[in-house]
């Protein structure tokens, strides 16, 4: 029989699958012997049955039972026993942390009796009342759905008639009579009474917990994090433990290091009688942490000396969720806390520093979309800026944009391509459409450990919280700042370092890592200025990426086909160029060359001139290329795309003939082009006259275009360089195509070599891997082959038989949402599929030839996840854009010591 339930004693860390990291991490803490209150955690697998069948399997509620008797046992207590109540916490709790995105209900098994024995045995009746209506409050919007908003307001409105500003400030009296309020709110939305049996509040919350799993907002947030859909959420029931029974208690989160800047020290946020949330919420002010020292030194120096223990156990920097209960200090929560991408590589380069981690885990403490984010541009320093307000600087990043007070004006923003940034008091879970749309976040209330803090750090979104001299006023659409009053017309702009707000557009600038990557660490620091942090940060990204080239047996190559683009490619770590595309060298004032060639009779002299010509203006572009990449590997792929795409479009050139016709001025070019452009017109373009087709129907245009690579490489090795040029064929599916043009190539090579007096038998001629028959081949094709490098994008297209340019924008959010991608094949290799075909192409590659080359170009050589599958495969090197190099080969560096593609 399936076991759906564990008590806290009896799972640990390793069962995130099943306990979800919620359950797992307090079943760890529990076996370390911190102070956890007791419970049990409902397996995902529970979650999993019941989202299939939309039941709760039966076996569970007997589970539930066992184990809430042990918890009872424990206690010494019952669940909402009318003299001397047990109470719980029903708290939802993912595989991955999902912020914000699921329910917890907590003071379940309170009820009209119950509430009166809380008050009799804790001697508190307010702190009893406070409780029950939290309850009705939690549980009415929760689990019954019913509008927060109806149950806030009231709370309000009894303020507003108490005359009392803090929550803290009400009586068991009114307390009491807010319950009575709640309660008819819940009758009359629901025509239900609200449940007093104490078990059918518990499993009425369980089924919660398992729906909210599917919640729009939780969705939105696992596409967006790349978390799978079908995993479901586990369900952790947990004694209740109270930070509301006044002066002596309180609740409060902390991390073991500063989530930003990754030092250690006292972070986090205490509030003093409170409970749950409310710490995080905005709603009152908070203390320092530091400052517990003062009112409760006993239950401070305990949670000091637990933070040490659960970083050297974790052997990182965690997250930690606690409640002081009249002096006794309770462990709620804890994981591994998520970081902003500075801090993951500082913590990462500290701990190895503290001899805690080895270089290899830290390698994988840091990921490649960290690293990206770290090169994102900042604002320029010397620029005029008109400061108007500070905040916390609670996401890194430079946001600049119009003010949106709303989903639906981030949302009608991002539509029309504007950039916005979210200005709110705070944000709750239901504001996450507005933050991924937005630029950036900017809020009037609540710490580095609020919802907008957290949610965008793990966005990896720009932003500024806590900024408490804002005055926003979202129905009126105004924000006052000191005097000034902006609306969503202003821009604005934010900086998730320092939590600065400044007023009008500000300028950004390369940030010190970029500078680093581009330019060596020397100019990093110089770029860091005397910002101790920052220099840090450099310095911690040149150790890991040192430390990720020394280990990675995968090379790192560049797309790059111009020799800028060559010269920041070599910059930023490539070490060659894996594919140099070259059609844009035949576009522009080229063009009418190239029509020239396809208008004229095949072997006229017409067609020699014009290839000719295109032929001196093709060698030049290689020899500045191959200048800049002097003793490095340069992969010219031959011209790839369809004919049509070098001629003038159908219906242009229709309507011009036809006009000039009327006028009796058409010119006979025109005429003849428009012949030819019919006959090549296609209905089919990525599947027809293409690559090596082209290169064999129009004889003499791939040898134009060797014959000056060679004769690019002759004039070079003259002149004492070095260059190392590669021919790719594109599109090969079988192998006398790349037999052809092979035959052709080598005696353009041995011609050069001759004429010229120099030795270019060097260059190698390799076809790329781009149709399913070309991968399933391979063997044949390596016998013509010195290397292959799998073109990802067109394979990935033509395995799955659709073109990019045509479904993706179309169908690809439907096929996400429905669950048939994770995420979009061209943003990641589809290993399942493509990852097949290219793993099947490698074995038949290399049981030709054990020692082929084999590269992979296209998108995915700079996607972390294919990198690693990349590695897995044998691949030899990836190619990406030069931008991405780094990543590229950081990521190479994590595969090579066995880390995943995500530290999620
Ligand atoms: P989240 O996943 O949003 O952090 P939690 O399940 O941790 O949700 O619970 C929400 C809040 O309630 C947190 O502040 C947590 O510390 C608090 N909480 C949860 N269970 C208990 C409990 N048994 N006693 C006291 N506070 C609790
Ligand atoms: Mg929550
Ligand atoms: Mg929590």
């Amino acid at each position: 029989m399936v076991k759906y339930v564990y008590d806290f004693s009896e799972g640990d860390k390793s069962m995130k699958d099943l306990l979800g990291g919620k359950g797992a991490n307090l079943a760890e803490m529990t076996k370390l012997g911190l102070p956890v209150p007791p419970g049990f955690t409902i397996t995902t697998q529970a979650c999993r049955a019941y989202l299939k069948d939309s039941v709760v399997p039966e076996s569970l509620e007997t589970e539930v039972t066992t184990a809430l008797r042990r918890v009872e046992d424990l206690m010494g207590r019952r669940l909402g026993d009318p003299q001397n109540p047990l109470l719980v916490s029903v708290r939802s709790g993912a595989k991955f942390s999902m912020p914000g995105m699921m329910e917890t209900v907590l003071n379940i098994g309170l009820n009209d009796e119950s509430v009166k024995g809380l008050a009799e045995k804790s001697g508190n009746e307010r702190f009893a009342w406070d409780s029950y209506r939290r309850l009705i409050q939690m549980f009415g919007k929760t689990v019954l759905d019913i509008d927060g908003d109806l149950f806030a307001d009231a709370l309000e409105d009894l303020k507003k008639e108490r005359g009392v500003t803090g929550d803290t400030e009400l009586n068991a009296d009114d307390l009491r009579g807010l319950v009575e309020t709640f309660k008819k709110i819940v009758a009359k939305t629901k025509g239900m009474d609200f449940p007093q049996d104490p078990r059918t509040q518990m499993d009425m919350a369980i089924e919660a917990v398992f729906r909210s799993w599917n919640t729009d907002r939780a969705r939105i947030y696992r596409r967006r994090e790349r978390i799978p859909h079908d995993l479901g959420t586990a369900v952790n029931i947990c004694t209740m433990v109270f930070g509301n029974m006044g002066e002596g208690s309180g609740t409060g989160v902390c991390f073991t290091r500063d989530p930003s800047s990754g030092h250690s020290g006292v972070y986090g946020d205490y509030l003093e009688n409170a409970q749950g949330e409310d710490v995080v919420a905005g709603i009152r002010n908070t203390l320092a942490l530091a400052d517990l020292e003062r009112i409760d030194e006993k239950s401070y120096n305990e949670l000091r000396a637990i933070m040490r223990k659960l970083e050297t156990h974790y052997r990182d920097m965690c997250d930690i969720e606690f409640t002081i209960e009249q002096g006794k200090l309770w462990m709620l929560q804890t994981r591994v806390g998520k970081r902003t991408a500075a801090a993951a590589f500082r913590i990462a380069t500290q701990l190895v520093e503290e001899k805690l981690i080895t270089r290899n885990e830290a390698l994988d403490r840091v990921t490649g979309e960290q690293l990206t984010q770290l090169m994102f541009p900042q604002f320029d320093a010397e620029a005029d800026k008109e400061l108007v307000a500070k905040g916390m600087a609670a996401s890194p990043g430079a946001a600049v944009g119009k003010i949106a007070f709303d989903n639906a004006q981030a949302e009608a923003a991002a539509a029309a391509g504007v950039k916005c940034i979210l200005v709110r008091r705070e944000t709750n879970p239901d504001d996450l459409p507005g933050m991924v749309a937005a630029e950036g976040v900017l809020t009037a209330r609540g710490g580095k450990t609020s919802h907008a803090a957290v949610v965008a750090r793990g966005m990896g979104k720009t932003c500024v919280c806590g900024a408490e001299s804002l005055d926003i006023n979202a129905d009126a659409g105004t924000v006052k700042i000191g005097d000034r009053v902006l609306t969503a017309d202003d821009v604005i702009a934010i900086d998730g370092q320092t939590g600065e707000i400044f007023i009008g557009d500000v300028p950004v600038v390369d940030s010190p890592v970029t500078t680093y990557l581009a330019h060596g660490l020397a100019a990093g620091l110089e770029a860091a200025g005397d910002n101790e942090g920052t220099r840090e940060l450099v310095e911690s990204v040149d150790r890991l990426l040192t430390h990720a080239d020394k280990v990675r047996r995968l090379r790192v190559r560049a797309n790059a086909d111009t020799p800028e683009d060559s010269r920041r490619s070599i910059e930023f770590g490539a070490e060659g160029i894996g594919l140099c595309r070259t059609e844009h060298m035949f576009l522009g004032a080229r063009r009418p060359l190239v029509e020239r060639a396809i208008l004229s009779e095949a072997g006229s002299q017409e067609r020699r001139d014009a290839f000719d010509e295109l032929e001196k203006l093709q060698k030049q572009d290689f020899l500045q290329m191959l200048e800049v990449m002097d003793g490095k590997s340069m992969t010219v792929r031959l011209i790839d795309p369809p004919l049509h795409e070098f001629m003038p479009a159908l219906g242009d050139l229709e309507v011009k003939v036809a006009v000039d016709r009327v006028a009796g001025t058409v010119d006979p070019d025109d005429e003849k082009m428009l012949v030819a452009v019919r006959r090549f017109h296609e209905q089919n373009p990525m599947l027809g006259l293409r690559g090596v087709r082209l290169g064999i129907y129009l004889p003499g245009l791939f040898g134009l275009q060797m014959r000056a690579l060679c004769e690019a490489a002759a004039e070079l090795v003259s002149r004492g360089f070095d260059p190392r040029p590669e021919i790719m064929v594109p599109l090969v599916g079988s192998v006398r195509e790349l037999q052809l043009i092979r035959e052709e190539g080598e005696s353009i090579i041995a011609q050069v070599s001759a004429d010229r007096g120099v030795d270019l038998s060097k260059i190698t001629i390799g076809a790329m891997i781009e149709l399913p028959r070309a991968a399933m081949t391979a063997e044949d094709l390596a016998e013509e082959a010195d290397f292959f490098s799998f073109g990802t994008n067109d394979l990935t297209q033509t395995v799955w038989g659709f073109s990019r340019d045509d479904v993706e924008g179309v169908f690809f959010a439907d096929y996400i949402e429905a669950g048939i991608f994770g995420v979009s094949p061209f943003e990641s290799i589809d290993v399942h599929g493509v990852g097949t075909v290219v793993s099947e192409g490698v074995r038949r590659a290399r049981s030709t030839k054990p020692n082929i080359k084999l590269g992979v170009c296209g998108e995915h050589g700079g996607d972390p996840a294919s990198i690693h599958f990349f590695h897995e495969v044998g691949i030899d090197y990836v190619s990406c854009s030069p931008f991405r190099v780094p990543v590229a080969r950081l990521e190479a560096g994590r595969a090579a010591v066995g880390g995943g593609s995500t530290t999620a």
